[in-house]
């Protein structure tokens, strides 16, 4: 098995750390444990990779600055010291990552970001947006909103749905637990521990304990369900400590960590999921030129479109038809069906003139297409103009 390869291999790397790793709950924010962690993402970054970062702590650390007293929080007091405690925290993240120079961006996800397509194709544009210029999206559940119905409620899944949907090739959750083990080793001293996992079967689900720690949410179960969720999308997953100072420089140098390997590849997942779609709401009718740009893998754009069929809105399934009739590719579509109508044939540059507001370049971006059939323009072109013979 292939998955064990150095870190600075993988393109784009979501890194998970847990609260008890940077907040301490005497002394709060653990400075120099955080400036090491920074370091080795710079490390990373030199290196090429896409860095995401999803942090937990804004509890924990809302916590130790209103001093309150330990044991469990009501729902309004943990909203109140997320609220308080997400501030110092992603202000510590930029100030360490800006000692190297690196910009850091904040993103505060509830459940339904990523759960319902428009706002997860929303959410997904600024993410990459941050990445495009090289900043550091700092990530964390929006706790001051959430409420017990409508949440994560771990950031292990909060993570894992930003690697899939950021078609990440690597999540690492770093927490106190140093990776899996045949049955809890806290109270089984015969329990093995696991180094790579080939598949999440129902006997590794049952070798996860329910046990969480008093500051962080997860426990190994949420661990177990984020790798289902990561590997099934082709994202590897590591489980490692995180409890040394610079722990990616350690799983680099072969520090013990549970290794769990992709099922897929990142595209193949989510563009199987795009061709499975049943039913496109409609169909993009597009020309020759446009027949030749997505054969060469580019976005569609509203230039290439010279007629809108059915009704959708912005995030459903369209099919994309060729000139000859046929269907060609399908894809998310990035407008409602009554504005794409609008900007047919035009310039991107036009869209905001023409909808009142400045909308996406691509029709549909080539990340949220797949090709459904071989094309080259020429075969296309050729069955045209036998049509028309
Ligand atoms: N979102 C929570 C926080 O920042 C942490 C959730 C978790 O520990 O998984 O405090």
């Amino acid at each position: 098995m292939t998955t064990r390869k150095p870190l600075d291999r993988y393109r784009r790397i979501v890194i998970k750390i847990g609260s008890a790793l940077l907040v301490d709950r005497k002394t709060g924010l653990k400075k120099a444990w955080l400036d090491a962690m920074c370091a080795d993402i710079a490390g990373l970054k030199a290196k090429g990779a896409d860095v995401l970062v999803v942090s937990s702590g804004a509890i924990a650390l809302g916590r130790s600055v209103l001093d309150l007293p330990s044991g469990a929080l009501k729902l309004e007091e943990s909203q109140a010291a997320a609220a308080v405690g997400q501030i110092s925290l992603a202000r510590a993240w930029s100030e360490s990552l800006s000692r190297d120079e690196i910009v850091a961006g904040q993103i505060l996800l509830t459940l339904g970001d990523t759960e319902e397509r428009r706002r997860y194709l929303n959410a997904r544009a600024t993410i990459n947006q941050l990445l495009k210029i090289g900043a550091v999206p700092i990530i964390n559940e929006n706790d001051t909103v959430a409420t017990s119905e409508i949440r994560y409620g771990d950031n292990d899944r909060l993570a894992a749905r930003v690697a899939t949907m950021t078609g990440a090739d690597l999540l690492i959750l770093l927490s106190d637990i140093d990776g899996l083990y045949t049955a809890p080793p806290h109270l089984d001293p015969k329990a093995e521990f696991l180094e790579t996992i080939a598949e999440i079967t129902p006997e590794i689900e049952a070798m996860a304990g329910g046990a969480a720690s008093e500051l962080s949410r997860g426990g190994m179960r949420t661990k177990i369900d984020a790798g289902k969720i990561a590997t099934t999308s082709g994202c590897a997953m590591i489980i490692a400590s995180g409890k040394t100072d610079s722990p990616l420089a350690a799983i680099s140098n072969g520090a013990r960590s549970s290794w769990f390997a992709p099922s897929g590849t990142p595209v193949t997942a989510r563009k199987t999921w795009i061709a499975g779609q049943l039913q496109p709401a409609g169909e993009l009718h597009v020309d020759d030129g446009a027949v030749t740009a997505l054969g060469a893998g580019k976005s569609l754009l509203p230039a290439g479109v010279r007629k809108v069929t059915g009704v959708f809105s912005r995030g459903d399934t369209v099919a994309i038809i060729g000139p000859s009739g046929r269907e060609i590719a399908r894809g998310l579509v990035s407008y409602d069906a009554e504005d794409a109508r609008q900007i047919v044939g035009r310039k991107s540059a036009e869209i905001e003139a023409i909808l009142g507001y400045p909308g996406r370049t691509a029709m549909i971006h080539r990340d949220d297409m797949v090709m459904t059939s071989q094309v080259n323009s020429k075969s296309e072109r050729q069955k045209k103009d036998t049509a028309h013979a």
